[in-house]
């Protein structure tokens, strides 16, 4: 028996196989959950059809967050293809690239909504469509970063929106917490990884290596770490944790930020 065994389980946000997205969707299937995927923009499908079918999954449905039609058809379908679900993935962000470059005080009005619309408002939209969907004890889970809490460099717009992100996390959980289905809500804290959405954010190379030093288990994260930490957070093993961010980062955010040889990392 998987850690998962009997629940099903939506993802939202797999782009490619390097995506978080697709290192949850691999340890949930290793943990014996089904898995239905949705995918931004028809472009898309190609990769996505291919990597969820190689998972044992045909669900594959389109839904940009930007529009709420699209969130209230996915989950129509949803319905219709599971009746309920136990478990909801939203590991989708973006922010103009212009905006991931420079200082953080030019963001437009326009770019800081964009943001604020893609990475942060559509986790609340989509859990509340998902809502009437969930079994009792199921979970929902989105993708924070520490540049909520630190002035990361390049990170800017993004981090206000991860912070904000995080706050509704805790809203959430309060909400969903309260329905006799006790529903959990959290976040995972990922250590940067080279992804799609990572390649967009100026420094983001160097920065990734510095990581690898300076961080406790002296080492990157992968996709799989991240993985492997949400099917904990989403089964039962879980079952007492709710607006929590957990960070899934080898250490990171609780390094004193000196590297070995005592000069500032
Ligand atoms: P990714 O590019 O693989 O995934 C981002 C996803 O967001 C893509 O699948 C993209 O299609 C989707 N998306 C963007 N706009 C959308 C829209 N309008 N509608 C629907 N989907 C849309 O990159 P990733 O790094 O796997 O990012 C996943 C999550 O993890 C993001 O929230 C990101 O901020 C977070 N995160 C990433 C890192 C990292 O270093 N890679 C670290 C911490 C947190």
């Amino acid at each position: 028996m998987g850690l998962l065994t009997g629940k099903t389980a939506l993802i939202f946000g797999v782009a490619n196989d390097h995506s978080i997205a697709w290192g949850i969707a691999k340890a949930f299937h290793r943990e014996g959950a089904i898995l239905g995927f949705s995918y931004a923009t028809e472009k898309l499908e190609r990769r996505v059809r291919p990597l969820a079918e190689s998972l044992g999954a045909d669900w594959v449905e389109p839904c940009d967050v930007a529009k709420d039609e699209d969130i209230t058809a996915v989950m129509e379908k949803a319905a219709s293809r599971f009746g309920q679900i136990d478990i909801l993935v939203h590991s989708i962000a973006f922010a103009n690239r212009e905006d991931l470059s420079g200082p953080y005080y030019t963001v437009s009005r326009q770019g800081f909504l964009t943001a604020m619309d893609i990475s942060v408002y559509s986790f609340t939209a989509l859990a509340r469509a998902a809502l009437p969907l969930m079994r009792p004890g199921g979970a929902m889970l989105t993708l924070t970063y520490i540049g909520s809490q630190r002035a990361v460099p390049h990170y800017n717009v993004m981090g206000v929106a991860k912070a904000a992100l995080e706050a509704s996390v805790r809203y959430l959980a309060a909400d969903f917490g309260a329905d006799e289905r006790r529903i959990r809500v959290n976040a995972i804290s990922a250590g940067p990884i080279r992804t799609l959405a990572v390649a967009g954010i100026a420094g983001s190379r160097a920065l990734i290596n510095a990581f690898g030093k300076v961080s406790l288990l002296h080492r990157n994260i992968t996709i799989d770490d991240v993985g492997n930490a949400a099917a904990y957070l989403c089964s039962d093993l879980a079952a007492g944790v709710t607006g929590e961010v957990h960070y899934v980062d080898a250490g990171f955010n609780v390094a004193f930020p000196l590297n070995e040889e005592g000069e500032d990392a």
